[in-house]
């Protein structure tokens, strides 16, 4: 059995229970060195067999899956963050189907929920935006056509991008062409989470110089949009003058979808 597990963005109390008694139970551990913090996997088994992704290539990461599966074993693959966004899964399980090995999935927090948290911020702000993005600038791996960073820009959401902050320069004019204004707010989270996480805030027209002159190339997140700002409407959730489901209002009676 292998099962796949979200680490969380650094922290390593910021792992769901379920994957950390993965760990613990683990007779073999692989895990992407480059972003995962090496002390979540404090917890495993001193006699389990730990193996870094980072100088593997997908075939020799499949024939350790393989061969523990043929020994019994319990396989743990740990990804950064939640396994689910740029973790490369995908074409790990499909080889796994391929030798009918079984294998599960166990969420993860996401950096840019750790992110959100670290800025104390809501990314989904009542008379701000309702959309959350989350995208990256082609690198290595190229992005269709029709989501290139001036067309999501387009729509004004709140924007989280990936992989990209070595490129913030490039990606902060590409914002304001697709149609964001230059004094829009924006941010790059750096290591979200771990203790020597840094935040820069800015706007579109002055974050990359920044970022630039604080050193940030990698493992950080860009973030973009009126949410960081100060000005929303309050949420009808907690309006005293609407009732829900929940809760029914002294003063109307109308059932508001929130
Ligand atoms: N699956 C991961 C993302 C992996 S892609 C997740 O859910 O978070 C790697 C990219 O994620 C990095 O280039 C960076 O943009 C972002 N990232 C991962 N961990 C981060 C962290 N702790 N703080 C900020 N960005 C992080």
């Amino acid at each position: 059995m292998v099962y796949f597990i979200g680490a969380g963005p650094g922290d390593p109390e910021l792992i769901t229970v379920k994957a950390k008694r993965m760990i613990e139970k683990a007779d073999i551990i692989i895990y992407a060195g480059s972003l995962v913090n090496p002390q979540v996997l404090h917890g495993a088994k001193p006699q389990a067999e730990i193996h870094n992704s980072a100088s593997m290539t997908l075939p020799q990461v499949i024939e350790v899956m393989a061969e523990g599966e043929r020994a019994g074993k319990l396989t743990v693959r740990v990804h950064t963050g939640d396994p689910s966004l740029y973790g490369a899964i995908r074409e790990q399980m499909a080889e796994l189907e391929r030798l009918g090995i079984p294998y599960e999935v166990v969420p993860g927090v996401s950096s840019f929920l750790a992110a959100a948290a670290s800025l104390k911020r809501e990314y989904t702000l009542p008379g701000v935006s309702q959309t959350v993005i989350l995208t990256r600038m082609e690198g290595r791996t190229p992005v269709p056509e029709r989501e290139q960073i001036e067309k999501l820009a387009g729509h004004g959401a709140t924007m989280v991008i990936f992989l990209s902050a070595g490129r913030i320069h490039e990606l902060c004019s590409r914002l304001q062409r697709g149609g964001y204004e230059p004094d829009t707010p924006a941010a790059v989270v750096y290591k979200a989470s771990w203790k020597d996480e840094k935040i820069v805030r800015g706007t579109l027209e002055d974050l990359a110089e920044r970022v630039r002159s604080a050193g940030i190339q990698r493992t950080a997140l860009v973030v973009v949009g009126g949410f960081l700002g100060d000005d929303f409407c309050l949420s009808r959730l907690y309006d005293e003058s609407f009732s829900h489901g929940y809760r029914t209002s002294g003063t109307g009676s109308d059932k508001e979808s929130l």
